[in-house]
């Protein structure tokens, strides 16, 4: 059994061999690798599912949020409201267009503040766009976010790279926001064997810009209106997604949320906080977080892998403190990240794979509940 992992890509590949294999022998046989039937396929697949107008793919959940900002004519030197507690790519996507990042504090769940959001926009009342992040797979705060955003008149655009699929009380991925920005990394629920993304737009309106920017910003043979990218989603990898790992997701979020709700119903521990987050039986459940207090987080990550349970940290650094970006803006007034900072120093990621056997979850239960601090 043991050890169980963040992860379980042998277990993956052993259901889906068969029809990957297949997969390859068509795209191979068809003579077309790059921007084909597949991809056009896809997307269609996935704006279905997704209940979106139109769906375009990409390279990576990094471009798909560079695009979202550039087809919202958010600008270099443009303002632009994000959460801190996230993955590198989310910042670097606003840095890439020129623009620069106003970070806001998260709620008790770790998603971007509404109430914070406000506070910022007091301050900046320059903000030209709101990128929220629907960390771990659970939904922010959409309804309120976006009457933010419409009073302003600024764009809402998500980073739902961990969220695909997931719900908030009825509210869905790409309902609110004007492009939701999926990642294909293969981790992520919906993942390929190396590296995809997508974007969800609630207008077909924005599907040429977006086409346009991920092929060197060509519109038509040769003709080029603005400089664009090389981020292409690949034949082989959007015929995988339609034919291997799409047709598998709804199964494997059901799994995902079956174990959430045995560690939620299970975990019992005086110092292990739960996050059962604003919608539990909606969320995707991309990581399943739990808290500790700071000072014990180490010696409780050593008793999980001497049980053979191996943890992660989801982020252990804020985006505001990060090299690379405070060399670009200087420190951030901290005490504007409280809440933030409380995750980035006290979270623990527990496995929520949807391999994970009935008995590995209850393994990881008696884990955590066994830590005798
Ligand atoms: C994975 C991830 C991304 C980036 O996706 P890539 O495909 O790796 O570029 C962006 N934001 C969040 C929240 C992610 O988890």
């Amino acid at each position: 059994m043991l050890p169980i992992t963040a992860n379980a890509f042998d277990r993956m590949w052993i259901e889906c061999e068969e029809d990957y294999l297949a997969t390859v022998r068509r795209v191979g046989r068809s003579g077309w690798y790059i921007l084909g039937p597949e991809v056009a396929e896809f997307e269609k697949r996935l704006a279905t599912y997704c209940e979106s107008a139109a769906a375009v793919g990409c390279a990576s959940g990094l471009d798909a949020i560079e695009i979202a900002l550039r087809v919202a004519n958010v600008a270099p030197g443009d303002k632009v409201l994000t959460s801190p507690l996230s993955a590198f790519a989310s910042t670097l996507a606003i840095i890439r267009t020129g623009a620069r990042p106003i970070f806001c504090d998260v709620d008790s769940h770790g998603l971007l503040d509404p109430e914070a959001a406000k506070v910022e926009f007091e301050r900046h009342p320059d903000i030209c766009a709101i990128l929220p992040v629907h960390l771990y797979g659970h939904l922010a705060d959409m309804e309120v976010l976006s009457s933010l955003a419409a009073s302003h008149g600024v764009p809402l655009i998500e980073d739902a790279a961990q969220a695909i699929g997931a719900t908030r009380h009825g509210i869905r991925v790409g309902q609110f926001a004007c492009a939701s920005c999926i990642s294909f990394y293969p981790t992520k629920n919906l993942g390929v064997l190396g590296d995809g993304g997508a974007l969800l737009l609630s207008s077909a309106s924005l599907v040429e810009a977006c086409q346009a920017i991920r092929n060197y910003g060509q519109s038509s043979r040769y003709v080029h209106d603005v400089q664009g990218l090389n981020s292409r989603l690949d034949e082989l990898h959007a015929a995988t997604l339609t034919s291997v790992f799409l047709p598998r997701l709804e199964y494997w979020l059901s799994r995902r949320r079956e174990i959430a709700a045995s560690y939620l119903d299970g975990l019992d521990h005086p110092l292990v906080t739960l996050l059962p987050g604003p919608d539990p039986a909606g969320a995707a459940w991309h990581l399943f977080p739990v808290m500790v207090p700071p000072e014990r987080r180490v010696q409780f990550m050593d008793h999980l892998q001497r049980k053979g349970v191996q943890s992660g940290l989801h982020y252990p650094f804020l985006m505001s403190d990060q090299k690379a970006f405070v060399s670009l803006f200087g420190e951030h007034e901290s005490d504007r990240l409280m809440v933030a900072r409380r995750f980035a120093e006290s979270e623990v990621s527990l496995p929520i794979h949807p391999y994970l056997t009935d008995a590995e979850v209850e393994h990881v239960i008696n884990s955590v509940n066994s830590w005798n601090e």
